[in-house]
């Protein structure tokens, strides 16, 4: 018998400590091998002034147990209180939130009854970066950010998670035909990644067709791995659609490590009363005890679930007549599940889970970058200015111009105004003006956009930033204009 493995333990806020007592209990019942240490997070932590609701012992406690078992926290209302999960999943760098989104058909209430879909969300970039910008009056701007190496780690996550978990397909959305570059590298790893799992279906969508797609059809996706922004918003449609948003639990997966939790939050006026369905954060201690190496405990406590929905004992969320045979507590739904430790549900499919798919990545580092040529051959200079038309624009700022680099064309909001632009196109005063070489693609030197910075001050123009424009490997690095 192996050891018993430390966790950290939070018990929340609301209805957050009787789920926590629910699940301990169920999965000690199992046998599962961990030890406990409690910390305190969530909404008495920020009344005390702390702003990310953790205390700087339970970061030290995070850091040596490197598992979190999560109840949901109440957020105190008005500003100032940052995202206690963010914050941890920054902190440790949780790369991937996975999230199975089921339908337990025809024993909860759902429009999809052969939904089985996982949701795996990159977790650390996209537009979750946090960096923006006021640049003019009227122009905010929030910065997207995908890379190679967070890539490969999620798609290589997606494809290790599939293999484990006897999964057929692995799909990507993606919006590359809008965001080439971005969502454009994401697409081009995962047609990568793809290559090395041959065993495993493949497929890309445009998020847009394919969000109707998961939304109308889920039956038709296994599992789903997409950048941060659309599986924040995906995740929880599918959640909802499988009909069980109370039901789901989700992982937050990091190299050293993880965090997990139910996918609700703390259903305050629920709290204190002994009604709360239990289920998401179980499912949640599930996917922990996968990830500690303890696959048949997950399994045995996860089947006992199943066989309980089964029986028709249901929490009142989930109560309907004519389905549910005995509506329960908190407690008794949890003793109910201790009384099937050991059963397989008749009618649902029973789970039978391996080892962590977490495990089995961490061995593989992202792949080293190729070596890549890289050539600066431009400048987009950016200008906070509203005096007149683009024409007047254009007119006015060829005259900096000279030493090798010629304005070669002006947008806005990313629509080409000038040389030919059309008197339609609505402007705002945030410019965009290219400076390249009078042969497109030719060198030039950083020297050269120094000395047209100060040309741009010295006329008068207010610069509000740059991006120097660069091929690799011969290829443009920036995004270009049709027209251009
Ligand atoms: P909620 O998920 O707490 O509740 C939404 C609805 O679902 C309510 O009607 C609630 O009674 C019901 N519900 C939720 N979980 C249930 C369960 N286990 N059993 C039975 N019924 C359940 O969402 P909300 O009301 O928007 O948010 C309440 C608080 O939770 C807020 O302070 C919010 O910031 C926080 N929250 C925390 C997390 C988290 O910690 N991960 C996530 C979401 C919301």
């Amino acid at each position: 018998m192996s050891q018993n493995v430390p966790i950290t333990v939070a018990r929340g806020d609301g209805i957050g400590p009787e789920i926590m007592d629910a699940t301990l209990k169920i999965i000690k019942a199992a046998g599962a091998r961990i030890d406990i240490e409690e910390i305190e997070v969530g909404e008495q932590v920020y009344l005390r002034g702390v702003s990310a609701g953790i205390e700087p012992s339970a970061w030290e406690s995070l850091s040596r147990n490197k598992v979190f078992l999560k109840a949901p926290i109440t957020t105190p209302q008005g500003g100032g209180y940052k995202s206690l999960n963010v914050a941890v999943r920054t902190a440790f760098s949780l790369y991937a939130n996975v999230r199975p989104c089921v339908a337990y058909h025809p024993f909860v209430d759902t429009k999809h009854p052969g939904m089985d879909v996982v949701i795996i969300r990159e977790n650390e970039e996209d537009l979750y970066s946090g960096i923006e910008y006021q640049q003019t009056p009227l122009m905010m701007e929030s910065l997207k950010l995908i890379s190679r190496p967070g890539s490969e780690k999620i798609v290589r996550y997606a494809f290790e998670y599939a293999r484990s978990n006897n999964r057929k397909k692995v799909t990507c959305f993606v919006k590359d035909n809008i965001m080439k570059q971005s969502d454009g590298l994401f697409h081009k790893v995962f047609d990568e990644i793809a290559a090395e799992y041959p065993d495993i279906e493949n497929e890309a969508w445009i998020v847009d067709i394919g969000a109707a797609k998961l939304a109308d059809t889920p039956e038709a996706f296994d599992v789903v791995v997409m950048p941060n922004l659309y599986g924040d918003i995906l995740s929880d449609v599918a959640a909802q659609i499988a009909g069980s948003v109370g039901l789901a639990g989700s992982a937050n997966i990091g190299e050293g490590c993880a965090m997990f939790e139910a996918i609700h939050g703390s259903a305050p006026r629920r709290a204190g009363q002994n009604l709360a369905n239990p289920s998401g954060l179980l499912l949640g201690a599930v996917l922990m005890l996968v990830h500690i190496g303890q696959p048949e405990i997950a399994t045995a406590v996860h089947n006992a679930w199943l066989r309980t929905l089964e029986e028709g004992i249901h929490t009142y969320d989930i109560y309907a007549e004519g389905v549910s045979k005995q509506k329960v507590g908190t407690r008794e739904f949890a003793d109910a599940i201790i009384a099937r430790l050991g059963q397989k549900p008749e009618k649902l499919k029973a789970v039978n889970y391996s080892s962590s798919p977490a495990s089995q990545t961490r061995t593989k580092a992202p792949k080293v970058e190729p070596t890549v040529s890289k050539e600066l051959v431009g400048v987009d200079v950016y200008l906070d200015w509203s005096k007149g038309s683009a024409e007047k624009l254009g007119n006015a700022f060829k005259q900096v111009s000279g030493e090798g680099l010629e304005l070669k064309m002006i947008t806005n909001r990313g629509a080409k105004v000038w040389p030919n632009g059309l008197p339609y196109t609505f402007c705002t005063d945030h410019w965009r003006c290219r400076f390249q070489a009078p042969e497109i693609g030719t060198k030039v030197e950083p020297t050269q956009i120094i000395s047209l910075l100060q040309r741009v001050h010295a006329a008068g123009f207010d610069c509000i930033k740059t991006e120097n424009l660069y091929n690799f490997d011969g290829t443009p690095g920036y995004s270009r204009v049709p027209g251009e």
